[in-house]
């Protein structure tokens, strides 16, 4: 495992910020709609956050365990499929709440990165991600660059925390991926595909990243 000592993870507690779990929830609402999430948030023992969503800021309330409770349940109630389904289309959503902080890393609205060819837009795009998520919350991502593809590694993951798989489970963040891609290159369709899991055993959650657009 790495370094910084995440082999002794699982007996400690991680957060990320309230603003993810905040936009998480207000995803899957524009996705599922809101009853069917409170039913879901009931089914993953998170009843005190019906109603009651994480605040707007970055100060570190919403546990690795709510996120991964969240996506099971949404297997569970709706079935492996339709519940992956449901969480890559939030993860999608996701994107549209947090468009304007990436926006302010990458300086989308300059001139010269509308000018940037696809690869360096898509480069840029992955960086800011990462960087979003090491800065604001205990989740460990790094960026690894190949011929053909990217790869996001997240070293320490929210998503599937705690739980086992025997394929790639963390769907959500396939979809923000997508979309994030999709948003930095100007419309063009990226392959996103997560390669392996932490919940299968592997020491990270990684995504490959294409560099040559589907379209
Ligand atoms: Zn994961």
């Amino acid at each position: 495992m790495s370094a910084d000592g995440t082999d002794s993870d699982a007996g400690r507690q991680y957060f990320l910020p309230n603003k993810r779990g905040r936009v998480f929830l207000l995803s899957l609402e524009d996705v599922m709609g809101r009853s069917a999430l409170h039913v879901a948030l009931g089914h993953a023992k998170l009843r005190h956050r019906i109603n009651n969503y994480p605040p707007a800021n970055l100060d570190l309330g919403w546990c690795f365990e709510e996120m991964s409770a969240l996506q099971q349940a949404l297997e569970e109630i709706h079935g492996e499929r339709a519940g992956q389904a449901i969480a890559v289309r939030a993860g999608r959503a996701s994107l549209y709440y947090i468009q304007q902080d990436l926006s302010a890393v990458l300086g989308l609205d300059d001139r010269p990165f509308r000018l940037l060819p696809l690869v360096p837009r898509l480069r840029a795009g992955l960086g800011a991600l990462a960087d979003l998520s090491n800065k604001t919350g205990d989740e460990v991502v790094r960026l690894e660059e190949a011929d053909d593809q990217f790869l996001f590694h997240v070293d320490r993951c929210p998503v599937c925390w705690g739980r086992a798989a025997e394929k790639p489970i963390c769907w959500t963040e396939v979809g923000l991926l997508q979309e994030a891609m999709f948003w930095v290159s100007g419309g063009r369709n990226v392959a996103v595909e997560e390669v392996q899991c932490i919940a299968q055993g592997s020491p990270s959650c990684s995504y490959a990243v294409q560099k040559h657009p589907l379209d």
